[in-house]
């Protein structure tokens, strides 16, 4: 019988590793996606949107699915999705791979202050500067909600919604972006403090590299750890091997 993998995505590295079983004859895969982007980007065999309802429903999922093992792709901040893997796939007795990019490292020159949480990055940001390019998602801007003597340009997918502080210009694109692109937006908006989590990957890295090149400070939230007995695997390939399947990616 055909293996049947789900996939946890919202990722690039998640539509990588779908475009790759959905490939292959004989194995089935599904994604599930949260829903939280109106218009998801293509992604190959079949996908599932919304909630599980926590490590219950989405154990009751595997099982009414038959699904033979679990890939949890998902953003190294999504934290709650991660925990309620680990503990949905012990339930159904099921295999769970996770896939994590690796975190970004400091380069020689940069300057950066790295922090445990979006809070904390609030706090630190008034001693290193007035205008803050926030890349923190648009559900993070609660936290910065408080900072009504600084001003921010918010760049995010989708608009986003209130609690976010007052002096807010908002920037709407999806990465990836380029170095040039970034240093045409560091300064044109003069930016001179720079606030990211450590998402880690290509697309989104430039912003560094400028930050770099500008001098300016960025403030790094850490990743949340990931759960108990749980370790990761970095790429598609790392995953595939686990999966007991041969690599067929360039
Ligand atoms: P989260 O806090 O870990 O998850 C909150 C809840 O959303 C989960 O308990 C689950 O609801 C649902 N959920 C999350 N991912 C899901 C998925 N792939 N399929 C079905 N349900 C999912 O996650 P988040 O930080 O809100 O991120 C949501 C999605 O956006 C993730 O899939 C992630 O890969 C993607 N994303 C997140 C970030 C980020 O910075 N956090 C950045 C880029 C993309 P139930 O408990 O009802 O199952």
């Amino acid at each position: 019988m055909s293996p049947h993998v789900l996939i946890l995505g919202g990722t690039t590295e998640a539509r990588r590793l779908a475009a790759d079983l959905a490939a292959r004859p004989g194995v089935r895969v599904t994604t599930s996606l949260a829903g939280r982007v109106a218009r998801p980007g293509a992604v190959d065999g079949d996908v599932r949107i919304g909630g599980f309802g926590g490590a219950e429903g989405l154990a009751q999922w595997l099982r009414e699915h038959r699904a033979d093992a679990v890939v949890d792709a998902t953003h190294p901040f999504a934290a709650s999705i991660t925990a309620n893997a680990a503990r949905a796939a012990r339930a159904a007795g099921l295999a769970l791979v996770v896939l994590r990019r690796p975190g970004w490292r400091p380069g020689s020159g940069d300057r950066w202050h790295p922090v445990p949480s979006l809070d904390a990055a609030a706090d630190a940001l008034p001693g290193l500067g007035r205008r803050v390019f926030l890349t923190t998602g648009r559900l993070g801007l609660a936290a910065f909600a408080h900072l009504t003597n600084l001003h921010f340009v918010v760049r995010s997918v989708e608009p986003p919604e209130p609690p976010m502080p007052p002096d807010v210009e908002v920037v709407l694109a999806r990465g990836p972006f380029t170095v040039p692109d970034e240093l045409a937006l560091l300064r044109g908006h003069r930016v001179d403090v720079l606030v990211t989590k450590d998402s880690g990957g290509e697309a989104t890295a430039a912003k560094l590299t400028a930050a770099r090149q500008l001098g300016l400070p960025v403030v790094v939230v850490r990743r949340p750890p990931l759960p108990d007995g749980v370790t990761a695997v970095p790429d598609v390939t790392d995953v595939l091997e686990r999966l007991g399947l041969t690599p067929t990616l360039p």
